[in-house]
């Protein structure tokens, strides 16, 4: 399983920008926003974020990320795609800026069919009270570790 602890260094465009997060103030400019969500999205996040490497690469983009966080059991990953002159690109203005978002909205659902846990993709199911996408021995497991 991919460690999402180092996500900022293998990909240091996903930091914390560096003016810092007007939406959690306390992130340092630099830092690594995936270090708190669940483990089990470790390969799915990896996967997603090889190809929007390339895109990012290759059209020499600055990415603007606003804040990454866990929501009703999926990722979300708030980013801007800043162009030379660092104005904004929106999704319809070229293929390359459609695809990265589109690839952005793909990694967000994939987390929610992956156990959180553990990763599989097998049998997994949503569970309520926090709300989050597991499978079932994981979840007996966190429950009777919580119990
Ligand atoms: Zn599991």
């Amino acid at each position: 399983m991919y460690d999402l602890n180092n996500v900022a260094h293998d990909f240091p465009w996903t930091a914390v920008p560096n003016q810092g997060s007007p939406v959690e103030p306390w992130r340092n400019p630099g830092s690594n926003w995936f270090d708190e969500l669940p483990e089990g999205w470790g390969d799915v996040i990896h996967a997603y974020l090889l190809q929007l490497d390339m895109l990012v690469r290759r059209n020499r983009w600055y990415i603007y990320v606003a804040q990454v966080k866990e929501k009703f059991g999926t990722l979300r990953f708030y980013v801007d795609i800043l162009d030379a002159e660092g104005l904004p690109c929106y999704a319809d203005s070229a293929e390359d800026v459609k695809r990265f978002y589109e690839l952005v909205h793909e990694m967000e659902s994939e987390t929610g069919r992956v156990c959180c846990h553990c990763g599989t993709r097998e049998d997994v199911r949503c569970y309520g009270g926090w709300i989050h996408y597991a499978c079932p021995s994981c979840e007996e497991r966190v429950r009777d570790e919580i119990a």
